[in-house]
């Protein structure tokens, strides 16, 4: 039992559509992660696996149902009875409370890593300096890179390069951690560093949502994975089961596919 299993989910998706024109790209998600668990999302191109991150995210507002993080719907405060849009400054200190890891790495060329993992605590969060290196040293020894901190990107494998990614997003101490195909931009053999970074963190508890074709990392880490296709969840479940016994024959020949 995850340690958030008595409270309510820190991400909870009731009926969430997303329509972009005439395009219906969420059609009706409905999931939950607790505080703690690994929630891996799966599913061909084109299924909405990244709008619905970005719609946590505040990337993208909702059309329809209702999102919660952490208790509260995503884009609005809630004041007496009342609902508020929230403004932009409030919506950049939600995104603050969330990392996101994306397929490629981001990372600022001109930076060095220790600089690139300092740098959002200092500018967004006003951290003093000399506490933002202590804690940007902390997060590349935790990824495996405290030897790499004076280096620039361009001087990095593309492993190494999402690993600063990684630590970066901590260093904002987040409450959920998003990845967004966190490897598949990466060579074969750099695959491996990564996952094993993200296995560190789901054992030391963070909440992470993975978007991901790694099914081994799913079957071993998550707790929930979620099949998605045409912006709808086909199946949702233990990996065990949906990954080792699929009910449905649109989860079967997508796995057939990946495996
Ligand atoms: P996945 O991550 O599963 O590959 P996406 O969420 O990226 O899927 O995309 C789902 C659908 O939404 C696609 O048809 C894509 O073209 C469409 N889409 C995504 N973002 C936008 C956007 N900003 N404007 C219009 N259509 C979009
Ligand atoms: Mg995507």
């Amino acid at each position: 039992m995850s340690a958030g299993a008595l409270e309510p989910p820190l991400v909870e998706a009731r009926a969430v559509t997303k329509t972009f024109g005439r395009n219906e790209v969420l059609k009706g998600i409905d999931l939950a992660v607790r505080r703690g668990e690994v929630l891996c999302l799966l599913g061909p191109s084109g299924s909405g696996k990244s709008t619905f991150l970005r719609c946590i995210n505040h990337l993208e507002k909702i059309s329809g149902g209702e999102l919660e993080v952490a208790g509260e719907l995503v884009g609005y405060r809630r004041s007496g009875d009342s609902l508020h849009e929230l403004r932009e400054k409030e919506v950049a200190a939600k995104r603050a409370e969330i990392g996101m890891v994306f397929q490629r790495f981001n990372l600022f060329p001109h930076m060095t890593a220790l600089e690139n993992v300092m740098e959002a605590p200092v500018r967004v969060r006003g951290t003093k300096r000399a506490q933002a290196r202590e804690e940007a040293v902390a997060l590349l020894q935790r990824v495996g890179l405290a030897d790499k901190a004076d280096h620039h990107p361009s001087q990095l494998s593309g492993g190494q390069q999402q690993r600063v990614a990684i630590a970066r997003a901590l260093a904002m101490k987040p409450r959920l951690m998003l990845f967004d195909e966190p490897t598949s931009a990466l060579d074969p053999e750099l695959v491996g560093e990564v996952l094993d970074v993200m296995k560190g963190l789901a054992r030391d508890g963070m909440t992470m949502v993975v978007v991901t074709h790694e099914i081994g990392f799913a079957r071993e880490v998550a707790d929930t994975v979620a099949f998605m296709d045409g912006g709808v969840i086909v199946e949702y479940g233990p990996p065990a089961q949906v990954l080792g016994d699929p009910r449905e024959a649109r989860t079967r020949a997508f796995l057939s596919k990946v495996l």
